[in-house]
């Protein structure tokens, strides 16, 4: 109980985490992500948590739902299928939520992925779909990355500005009820587990700029591809919630989500 231990992230933490390719890399070692996101309805989602993952440096990336079209259109170079994850093939990380909408499929594919035995980012759609008890039974890492509304949402519909009084505390408390980390986005995002006596860890590099449409796509892509690179998710969330930061600073204004992605390939070079 009470305000729990807060520790400011550091950029040479930040530094030592980042997978580095080494000679003996293949695609398979950098990682392939799974993207299940889009719809019909809103296939940008889809595209932008792809850019983020292939920019998190994926060996691969995997998409797998409606907007395979608009994926492959926008990347030759992600592996695109129309039917649901578990029909997707091998990845070594799943990303599912942006934009899935509430669809049957929406639901499938929420709980396709959180039956698999791989770590699991769950964002925006995907934490309304969810199930908790599922989420709580996995056995692999599992990734919460709610905005403060949808935080307030999964503690039971309390008022959001209780959150955004509370960050640390709300995001530890949603990690323990949920036997996950949760990375609680906003003006300043934090990274919690759900261990009592470890420091929730904040992002120093965040900036109003990162407020737009999409932005929140991009690092679950991020993230995921971290997660799918081999990094425990509590490094995987804030790692990639500093990186997403220092894109957000280097982006000129105004800012748009395609170009935080953008930018993404030259943070990289800025932390290493
Ligand atoms: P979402 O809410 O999913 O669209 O994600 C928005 C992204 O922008 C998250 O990475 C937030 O942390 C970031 N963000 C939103 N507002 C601010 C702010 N005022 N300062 C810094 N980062 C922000
Ligand atoms: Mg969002």
């Amino acid at each position: 109980g009470g305000t729990p231990v807060a520790r400011a992230l550091q950029h040479r933490d930040v530094a030592a985490l980042l997978p580095r390719p080494s000679a003996e890399s293949d695609k398979y070692r950098r990682g392939v992500t799974g993207v299940a996101a889009g719809s019909d309805r809103y296939p940008g989602a889809a595209v932008l948590a792809v850019a983020g993952a292939l920019r998190g440096g994926a060996g691969a990336v995997r998409y797998a739902g409606p907007a395979a079209g608009a994926v492959t259109a926008r990347f030759p170079e992600s592996l695109v299928s129309a039917g649901p994850p578990s029909a997707a093939g091998r990845v070594q990380a799943w990303v599912v939520g942006p934009g899935l909408g509430d669809g049957a499929e929406a639901v499938q594919a929420v709980r396709d992925v959180l039956a698999s035995d791989v770590p699991v980012l769950v964002d925006a759609d995907g934490l309304r779909l969810m199930d908790a008890g599922q989420v709580r039974s996995r056995t692999a890492p599992t990734l919460l990355t709610p905005h403060a509304g949808e935080a307030a949402a999964l503690l039971g519909g309390v008022p959001r500005e209780e959150v955004e009084s509370a960050r640390l505390a709300s995001a530890r408390e949603l990690a323990r009820r949920y036997r996950a980390t949760v990375l609680l986005k906003g003006s300043t995002t934090v990274v919690a587990g759900p261990q009592e006596g470890e420091p929730v860890l904040v992002n120093p590099t965040g900036t109003g700029r990162l407020a737009t449409a999409g932005s929140g796509d991009v690092l679950s892509g991020l993230a995921g591809s971290l997660l799918a690179a081999g990094l425990p998710a509590r490094d995987a969330a804030s790692v990639g919630a500093y990186l997403h930061g220092l894109a957000g600073r280097r982006a000129a204004p105004p800012v748009t989500a395609s170009d935080v992605a953008e930018e993404l390939r030259r943070v990289w070079q800025d932390v290493a």
